[in-house]
């Protein structure tokens, strides 16, 4: 494992926080104490830490405050279980599951589910299909039910309405919650609305005093009503779940889901040329800086992956890639489940465009720089070299698949 000491802002966070359940085990290891003639005495060498190229760094990562114990310590110490063994009543949230997984989106909407459960709700999670996420319980998720019928699969929005009316039957629940987003949630919600024939909340971005505020007006103003029954929710509509563990019970329904007429069919997904996409929808970029050498490597690389081209601004203003493509606080704000970073330092500007990327990894040279402390994963090296190692990877893999296949 790399011994590069990255900044943990929820670690941070708790230890500064003394209401917070880890708040102890978050604190510091001592770097001062009364000597025996009553002088206080400091370690010198317990401040900050010595870099990979042996040069002593002040250490941003809040470890001066706690060192590697305190991040052992978040790995070890487990978040308190909240139960719901008798659920009063139901919150039921529909998560997009993009790509299998819980998005940052979904997360909010589980935070927001929490809000309105508080101690005697539960909140109940309703997902289609094979999903590969093993994290419900962390994100907030007190009862689980999967709805895997085929039937289900792909573009569906009609059968999943007659199973989400199935599960209302079943469960009655007070409120539903669905992602107010292009991935299908925005579309699904507004079906199940007129299904039910309820008027849903949407683009619902606050509930507080029995109200929900949601944006309006091309999205130039708020509109403030009662708290719908169902809620269509922005992203950011809540803090995620951080501070306990769910149990994420399996429920199942108790009777078949009646089959809708398939008005609609599905013919698969169709290829479309990445570069087409607008970066703001973008799921995947592939972002080059200042330490790309070789442009023309950058673009192979992209296209072997099947990726979005980003950029710094740098790269743009030297005339490496077109201005629509620059990525930051005066370019365009991303929100792809996966960034990559080669040769970006990540100035201030350029981590605000990326910061609701889900996973950034960073390809640089300077192990100290912002964007590695920022990334989820780090190469340090090269960039025209691991590039190339990127492609041949790729190759190699696809070959792979294809010799499997014939
Ligand atoms: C008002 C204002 C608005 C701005 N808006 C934006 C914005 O929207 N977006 C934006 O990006 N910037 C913006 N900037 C600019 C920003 O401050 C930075 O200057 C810019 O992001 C730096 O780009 P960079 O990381 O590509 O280049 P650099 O800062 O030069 O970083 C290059 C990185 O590449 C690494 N590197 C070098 N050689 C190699 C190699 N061979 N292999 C691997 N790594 C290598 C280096 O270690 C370094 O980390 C703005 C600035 C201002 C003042």
């Amino acid at each position: 494992m790399s011994d590069i000491i990255r900044r943990d802002p929820r670690a941070e966070w708790i230890a500064r926080n003394r209401l917070h359940p880890l708040h102890a085990a978050m604190q510091p290891a001592q770097h001062s104490w009364m000597g025996p003639n009553g002088v206080i005495r400091k370690n010198p060498h317990g401040i900050g830490f010595i870099g990979p190229n042996g040069i002593k760094r002040i250490d941003r990562s809040g470890a001066q405050q706690g060192g590697a114990s305190k991040r052992s310590a978040a790995v070890e110490v487990q978040l308190p279980l909240h139960q719901v063994p008798a659920p009063a009543f139901y919150i039921n949230v529909v998560p997009d599951m993009v790509g299998g997984r819980l998005s940052s989106h979904d997360r909010d909407l589980l935070g927001l589910a929490h809000q309105l459960a508080g101690k005697d709700g539960a909140v109940l999670a309703v997902v289609f299909g094979e999903h590969k996420e093993n994290a419900f319980a962390t994100a907030g998720v007190d009862r689980l039910l999967v709805l895997d019928g085929e039937e289900f699969n792909g573009y569906a929005p009609e059968q999943r309405v007659q199973g989400l009316r199935a599960v209302d039957n079943q469960f009655s629940p007070r409120h539903w919650l669905l992602p107010d987003s292009r991935s299908g949630g925005g579309e699904l919600g507004r079906r199940f609305a007129a299904a039910l024939g309820e008027r849903p909340a949407t683009r619902v971005w606050q509930v507080k005093d029995q109200e929900c505020i949601g944006r309006a007006g091309a999205g130039l103003q708020d509109l403030a009503r009662p708290v719908a029954r169902l809620i269509l929710a922005a992203v950011e509509c809540a803090e995620p779940v951080s501070e306990t563990r769910h149990e994420a019970l399996p429920v199942e329904l108790s009777t078949a889901v009646a089959r809708s007429l398939s008005r609609i069919e599905d013919l698969g997904a169709v290829a479309v040329d990445p570069a087409a996409i607008p970066m703001a929808e973008s799921e995947f970029i592939f972002s080059g800086g200042n330490g790309v050498k070789d442009w023309g490597l950058f673009h192979r690389t992209a296209e072997a992956l099947g990726a979005t081209e980003g950029a710094s601004r740098v790269a743009v203003d030297d005339g490496f890639m077109a201005r629509d493509r620059q990525v930051g606080a005066s370019g365009t704000w991303v929100t792809a489940r996966v960034y990559v970073a080669v040769g970006i330092s990540g100035a201030i500007q350029h981590l605000q465009g990326i910061g609701a990327c889900d996973k950034v990894v960073a390809i640089n040279l300077d192990p100290g720089c912002d964007m590695i402390k920022r990334a989820d994963l780090s190469v340090i090296g090269e960039s025209a070299e691991i590039l190339q190692a990127l492609i041949d990877a790729v190759e190699a893999y696809r070959n792979e698949a294809k010799r499997d296949a014939a």
